[in-house]
């Protein structure tokens, strides 16, 4: 039984949920509870709807830009100095290595740092008309944002979708992964602290089919942002749909990193591997089909496996280059796709190995080089969200953009090659929100403007771009004779 945790944030006061139903977390690095998280649901979303619609008319509406990028500077720099503290919580809660957890958190902070400069730089068109008129278009804020977030980056992902939508004088209701919840309450704090106004941030933790559903299908939320899997996103439009409010979906990958015979080996190889292994390949954007030209396939699938080889599996701590994955169920559903395939006669072709500290009772997988898989094989197809890669050779330009463009996703996509002319015509081609040559940033920067085509969703965060999304354009038409 769960102690009863006071997770809750609305209108400025933490609570319990109204039922007093609590949540064990565990920790992915033992399988052990350390902590609760409040149970949420239904009421608990309406309270803090109502709240944030409140808040639409306090002091928030009134305040200048340049007084939002302030508050939003001020948190910027608390998470700066408790990037430790707040990097030992997401390592435990989420199972990352302590030196990716802290870049999560310094990424947390950049993402308020960026948003914040750009507050009082929302800038609206003067159009040409007939004579004797003014037409202005301004940029309003949507009103209330139902942010629901994943565990795989919940830091991150609350400057992601917390920073534009305060940028652009928004409130929010947030409502984390009963998984990785923990740092969301911190943040959540910090920013209350730095002094955003009550009720322009509140927190709802609990279940998706609870909490996550109710803020989705809320009649009074004016815009929906989710990032999830695609099966979640298709109930978040339909609930969008039925209230007619617009959404940002962002539903995962299954990316591919293109490999021609005249790219830099060395340096593709070893991306491509600490790609996958990031956040024990539960990213979104990871790179998980190698796609290799059949001209430099042992060659280069030799290095590929030799990088492969020499990953090493453990809890936080041992700061290694791979963690456990989020839980029992994440690890089942990629012990599955390794035996399937394994049992169906695709060949291992390197595997790394779990450190002493990767305890039995954690949740720990090892990651896995698979190749030649066929394209309509499931680890060509399906997105595995671990540490898992397959590997499948093309023979020229026409068959990598045909392989790459073949699944039913379109997030990123990685090109390896020095051939200057091939690097723009094949980007062009790609059917992806983001395109990365010679390099991966898994997502990138917060400035890059980031989502999907197709199954991956719609709709762009991060960078500028974000700023659009969580405004709505007005134009008004001045007739002055
Ligand atoms: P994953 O497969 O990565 O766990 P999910 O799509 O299940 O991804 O979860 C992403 C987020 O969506 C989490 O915050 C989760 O609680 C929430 N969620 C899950 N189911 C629903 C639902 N039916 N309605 C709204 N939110 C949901």
């Amino acid at each position: 039984m769960a102690t009863q945790a006071r997770t809750i944030f609305i209108g400025g006061e933490w609570s319990a949920a109204r039922s007093g139903a609590s949540l064990d977390v565990r920790s992915p690095i033992d399988g052990e509870v350390f902590g609760a998280i409040s149970r949420g649901e239904k009421s608990e979303i309406d309270h803090a709807v109502q709240a944030a619609r409140a808040a639409l008319a306090g002091p928030w509406s009134t305040m200048a830009g340049f007084e939002r990028g302030r508050i939003m500077s001020r948190l910027s720099a608390l998470i700066l100095e408790q990037v430790e503290e707040l990097a030992q919580l997401e390592a435990r809660d989420t199972g990352k290595p302590i030196t990716q957890a802290r870049t999560d958190i310094r990424a947390t902070a950049r993402y308020f740092e960026f948003y914040a400069g750009a507050a009082d730089k929302i800038l609206g068109d003067v159009l040409p008309f007939l004579d004797g008129f003014q037409v202005t278009v301004q940029r309003e804020p949507r009103g209330v944002c139902g942010l629901i977030i994943p565990w795989n980056y919940p830091a991150s992902m609350f400057g992601r979708t917390i920073g534009p939508a305060l940028a652009t004088g928004n409130t929010v209701v947030l409502k984390p992964a009963e998984d990785a919840s923990m740092s969301c309450t911190r943040l959540t704090a910090l920013a209350h602290e730095a002094g955003v106004p009550v009720g322009v941030i509140n927190l709802v933790t609990g279940l998706g089919e609870e909490a996550g559903a109710a803020l989705s299908q809320h009649p009074d939320v004016d815009f929906l942002s989710f990032t999830g899997s695609p099966e979640v996103g298709t109930l978040i439009q339909t609930a969008a749909a039925k209230n007619h409010v617009p959404c940002v979906l962002e539903l995962g990958g299954k990316s591919p990193q293109i490999v021609f015979d005249d790219a830099d080996f060395d340096n593709a190889a070893k991306t491509i591997v600490g790609v996958i292994t990031q956040n024990a390949g539960q990213t979104c954007s990871a790179g998980s089909r190698v796609l290799v030209q059949r001209s430099a396939y042992e060659r280069f699938v030799a290095l590929l496996a030799q990088k492969m080889s020499d990953v090493r599996v453990g809890a936080p701590q041992a700061d290694l280059q791979c963690g456990p994955v989020i839980n029992r169920t994440q690890q089942t559903k990629v012990q599955g796709f390794i035996e399937r395939a394994r049992a169906g006669g695709v060949e291992v072709i390197a595997q790394g190995s779990l450190d002493g500290s990767a305890v039995e009772t954690g949740y720990f997988v090892t990651p896995t080089l698979f190749g030649p898989v066929p394209t309509d094989h499931e680890l060509a197809q399906d997105e595995v969200f671990g540490p898992v890669l397959a590997v499948i050779p093309f023979e020229d330009e026409a068959e990598a953009v045909a392989i790459a463009n073949g699944t039913a996703y379109g997030l990123v996509a990685g090109l390896w090659t020095e051939n200057g002319a091939r690097q723009m015509r094949v980007a062009k081609k790609l059917r992806v929100g983001q395109v990365f040559i010679n390099n991966y940033g898994a997502g990138g920067g917060i400035e890059l403007p980031f989502g999907g085509v197709k199954r991956s969703g719609h709709g762009r965060e991060k960078g500028l771009e974000a700023l659009k999304e969580y405004t709505v354009a007005k134009t008004i038409v001045l007739k002055h004779g």
